[in-house]
């Protein structure tokens, strides 16, 4: 890997425009299994059934007992290594912003202050009659969906399967990738679209990518320029450190 972190660190070092991209993998440290692996979320609650605008507006009901069951995994996590190692980037000057498909919220908590969340939060829902927005304490179950002020079906302000991704941050997002001459994509499968699409297109405009993962991914033999392997906690510090220390900071 050292050959790999020593590329990615001058890269950053010289780059004027890196972003980076995250996925279920950056989160997992927290304490928030991704949904794919055995035993995850998808296991119990499979996605046809329960994470598509289609069984959402078929059975609201049906669905928010999935979303508890998220609430649950998602309500008392804290940001890991990984999350404050991009932050460190930022302080240093070196990282523009984060795109992420997390609906955690957990780079908003490590002082990430540019987050562009291209699946929406979990701590927020959204009413399909008025299109009002209400936060949401994914902890607090009630029996039924919750109900708008006035009388609308609330749904979690987050893509579904089937939903269209949010204007603003898809628009951010291509522009960001566009700009990049370095992205950092972290603890992503490269399977779920258009999100995947991102760092194809920053390549396609001449940025230098850098893989952080567990193990190979789709993007690994076609867009990766050095891959880190291994935890996002151990790799993404490790590389932050290389760069502060290239920066002489
Ligand atoms: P994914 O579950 O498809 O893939 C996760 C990737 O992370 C895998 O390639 C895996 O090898 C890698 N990984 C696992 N642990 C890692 C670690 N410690 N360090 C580095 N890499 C690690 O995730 P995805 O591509 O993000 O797609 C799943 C979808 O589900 C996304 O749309 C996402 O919004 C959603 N999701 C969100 C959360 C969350 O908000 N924390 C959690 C699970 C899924």
């Amino acid at each position: 890997m050292d050959s790999a972190l020593n590329k990615a660190a001058d890269a950053i070092g010289r780059a004027s425009h890196v972003i980076a991209v995250t996925g279920a993998g950056i989160s997992v440290e927290s304490g928030i299994p991704d949904f794919r692996s055995p035993g995850g979320i998808w296991d119990t609650y499979p996605p046809e059934q329960y994470a598509t605008v289609d069984a959402f507006m078929a059975d609201p009901d049906r669905v928010w007992t999935m979303w508890y069951a998220l609430g649950a995994l998602l309500g008392n996590v804290t940001p890991n290594a990984a999350h404050r190692a991009l932050t460190m980037l930022q302080d240093l000057g070196r990282l523009r912003a984060v795109i992420t498909q997390n609906i955690d919220n957990l780079h908003q908590e490590a002082g990430c202050l540019e987050v562009i969340e291209y699946h929406g939060n979990a701590r927020q829902m959204r009413c399909l009659r008025c299109d009002g927005t209400r936060a949401l304490d994914i902890l607090k179950r009630t029996d039924r969906a919750p109900r708008c002020a006035c009388g609308g079906v609330m749904k979690p302000d987050v893509v579904l399967f089937g939903d269209y991704i949010p204007e603003e941050a898809a628009a951010a997002a291509d522009y960001a990738a566009r700009a990049a001459d370095v992205v950092l994509i972290v603890g992503t499968s490269a399977t779920v679209y258009p999100a995947a699409q991102i760092p194809v297109t920053a390549k396609l405009h001449g940025a230098f990518i850098i893989e952080c993962n567990l193990e190979p991914t789709g993007f690994s033999h076609n867009i990766t320029d050095a891959f880190l392997r291994g935890p996002a906690g151990t790799t993404l510090p490790a590389l932050a450190e290389a760069v502060r220390a290239r920066l002489g900071q």
